[in-house]
């Protein structure tokens, strides 16, 4: 069975794993199935204040944490010679898992969106590296010399990139082999189905009777094609009024 390993660089390694100590990536990480090497930025930094952070040139506010810094903490996981062994591979997705390379990413407001689908290509990788970023964020050059891919994982801003981080890890781990109890699961959960452009239906458990409310009757009636429908139907409603992004590209996709 593929086992997946995560390198984390964090200014707060006490906060690992959090909450992936829990739950089903909890009891993954106990058997196994993935690993975790959390690196401590703060142990590469080399003047006698322990100094990770500087003032970014041209003013503004905020502190930036420093690339020679990042960059040996970064070189203590990939080793010194990641960029050039890199050097010409298009470093994305499945190019990666076929040459063996890993992948390092940054966690940053202006990054590319954080989906199902970049979520599974990261599930299929071995191994990947992630930084979390602090303060106003990281010098350029860092970002540019390892060709880092930035993630967001919302248009909001958090105080660092330990939380992000831990919501793709635990994203990322449930896609493992044998981490969810169901895997067909997967593909009927929100973001799962119709080129990922479709919300999931509503659900509904016992109690029968509920404050009043009852329970859709033909998800009662044991009518399998007429429950899929009314599914489907359901999906497409919430996903109309929730999601209108991404109604329009199923609605594309519907037509084509
Ligand atoms: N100055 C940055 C900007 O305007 O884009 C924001 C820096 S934020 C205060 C500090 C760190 O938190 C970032 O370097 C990043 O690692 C993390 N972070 C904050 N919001 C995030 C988001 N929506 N997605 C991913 N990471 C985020």
């Amino acid at each position: 069975m593929k086992k997946f390993r995560a390198n984390v660089l964090t200014l707060f390694p006490e906060v690992f794993p959090g909450y992936l100590g829990h739950s089903n990536a909890g009891k993954a990480l106990d058997r196994g199935d993935w690993s975790l090497n959390v690196v401590n930025i703060r142990d590469f930094a080399q003047d006698k204040h322990n100094r990770v952070d500087d003032t970014p040139f041209g003013g503004g506010a905020g502190m930036l944490l420093k690339c020679d810094v990042l960059g040996r903490a970064l070189d203590s996981v990939v080793g010194e010679d990641f960029v050039s062994q890199n050097n010409g591979v298009e470093n994305k997705g499945e190019e990666v898992i076929q040459s063996g390379k890993q992948k390092v990413y940054y966690f940053s407001p202006r990054g590319k969106v954080l989906n199902q689908r970049l979520v599974e290509d990261i599930s299929k990788q071995e191994e990947a590296t992630f930084v979390c970023g602090h303060y106003e964020g990281v010098d350029q050059r860092f970002l540019d010399y390892y060709d880092i891919e930035e993630i967001s994982i919302g248009d909001y801003v958090l105080s660092g990139g330990e939380l992000p981080c831990q919501v793709l890890l635990d994203s990322v781990v449930r896609l493992l082999d044998g981490v969810i109890d169901s895997p067909v699961s997967h593909q009927e959960e929100s973001f799962g189905i119709a080129d990922g452009n479709l919300l999931e239906y509503p659900h509904y458990t016992r109690p029968v009777e509920w404050k009043g409310m009852g329970v859709p009757e033909v998800l009662r009636s044991g009518h399998h094609k007429k429950i899929s429908d009314w599914q489907l139907e359901e999906a497409e409603k919430i996903t109309k009024k929730n999601r209108p992004d991404l109604w329009n590209k199923y609605k594309k996709i519907d037509k084509s």
